[in-house]
């Protein structure tokens, strides 16, 4: 389904050039196929203890290599996915996928998996999250769900069922890339969040100055989550000074390339057979504008 006569490829690599319809059409096309010919993996990047570096388990992050084009980004595919209906299938192989290779890690790692409101709103949602837990033996309490602010503009009453319905299940329960959609305070006092994952575009420039905005909205999210019992994540930490900031912000997780970007499971369990559960920051001193 990938041919299209001369079309250019690096529409595929792109991540800001809007597709048009046809591009898109194809991608879905092509993404069916990807699905049940097995050109889609879940990849794994580390959460650690802010303070101690300690590996307390790792985000499944979805990856699609595509058999001409090469990798294609999740942030072009996804939003495909979910204006099809394929999102569905894709979050349940997600789902079954991450809980399998989590239920192969020594200890109780957890395991965060990215959930669209489109497959939020879907009421067949808690029958498919315990299935995957049944098939792979994985504890409920090491599954964590993350949902962005958007599953709120849906429907209430059906969006704080499944709530209660996914509680019930015992999973846990993320708020990702928080403080970038409406950030309605209310939305934290209806849904029982374990953890806040404050996004990355507070990280960035966090260190700069003694005036500095984005680390007063990170002391504000993590003095807040602190008092309703929920963790805070930093998202996107990529170098050692904004490691050290977050520390001092008192984050209680970091996440980013400083310590790994995501990699597949082979890699994960290479890892933890060492019985290394440590994590060494690898990043630059300093975060430069320029660095991808
Ligand atoms: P997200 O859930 O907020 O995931 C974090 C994204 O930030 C990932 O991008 C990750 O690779 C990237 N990241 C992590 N650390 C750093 C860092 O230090 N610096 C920078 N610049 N980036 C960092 P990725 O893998 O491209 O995924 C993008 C988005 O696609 C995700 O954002 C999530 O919304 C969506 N996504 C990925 N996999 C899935 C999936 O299985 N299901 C669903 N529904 N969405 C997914
Ligand atoms: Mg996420
Ligand atoms: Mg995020
Ligand atoms: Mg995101």
């Amino acid at each position: 389904a990938a041919k299209g006569g001369g079309r250019a490829q690096f529409r595929f690599y792109s991540n800001d050039l809007k597709e048009s319809a046809d591009d898109r059409r194809e991608i879905e096309e092509d993404l069916r196929d990807a699905l049940a010919h097995g050109q889609l993996e879940m990849h794994y990047q580390p959460f650690v203890g802010a303070k101690d570096h300690q590996v307390r388990g790792f985000e499944a992050l979805m990856r699609w290599e595509h058999p001409e084009h090469g990798a294609i980004s999740p942030t072009v595919f996804i939003p495909i996915a979910e204006d099809s209906n394929l999102i569905d299938s894709l979050g349940e192989w997600a789902l079954r996928q991450a809980c399998l290779d989590a239920a192969k890690w020594p200890g109780d790692l957890a395991v965060s998996v990215n959930v669209s409101a489109q497959q939020f709103l879907n009421e067949n949602l808690p029958v498919v999250v315990d299935n995957a837990l049944a098939a792979s033996g994985l504890s409920a309490k090491q599954l964590e769900l993350e949902i962005t602010e958007s599953v709120f503009m849906g429907d209430v009453s059906a969006t704080d069922v499944m709530f209660k319905k996914l509680r019930k299940l015992g999973v846990r329960l993320a708020l990702d890339d928080f403080g970038t959609g409406y950030s309605s305070l209310s939305y934290l006092r209806r849904a029982p969040f374990d953890k806040i994952k404050i996004d990355q575009s507070f990280v960035r420039g966090c260190t700069e100055g003694n005036n500095n905005s984005n680390a007063a909205i990170i002391t504000a999210i993590v003095s807040l989550a602190k008092a309703m019992g929920m963790r805070t994540t930093a998202e996107g930490v990529e170098a050692l000074d904004e490691l050290e900031r977050i520390g001092a912000l008192d984050a209680d997780l970091v996440q980013g390339f400083i310590f790994s970007r995501a990699v597949p499971q082979r890699a994960v369990m290479e890892k933890l057979a060492t019985g290394e559960l440590h994590y060494e920051p690898i990043g630059p001193a300093r975060h430069r504008a320029d660095r991808k």
